[in-house]
């Protein structure tokens, strides 16, 4: 009989663990919706494939992968993103 009301408590314990971090998990994941609703963005996998308003297409034609607004260098084909004073694209200076 000792032994049945180990067992039943064994697996109340493991029910109530499981409640709880279940119930964890729900709220982190309510909040961190809320929480992205409420900066106004689309969540995280939406904000990658869409082009943001703080990144910059790559000028190569064959290439147009979006870098981020601060990128100097595409992250695909790595060439120049910064414009030099004539609005051009900067060439790179290979050195040595
Ligand atoms: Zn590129």
């Amino acid at each position: 009989m000792v032994e049945g009301f180990i067992v039943v408590a064994v697996v109340l314990l493991a029910a109530v663990l499981f409640a709880a971090w279940f119930t964890v998990r729900v709220i982190t994941w309510i909040v961190g919706g809320i929480a992205a609703l409420a900066r106004g963005g689309a969540p995280a996998r939406l904000a990658q494939s869409l082009p943001a308003s703080g990144t910059a297409a790559c000028l190569q034609a064959s290439c147009r992968a979006t870098n981020p607004q601060h990128a100097r260098f595409c992250r695909r084909c790595g060439i120049a993103l910064a414009r030099d004073a004539r609005g051009g694209p900067v060439r790179m200076r290979y050195v040595a």
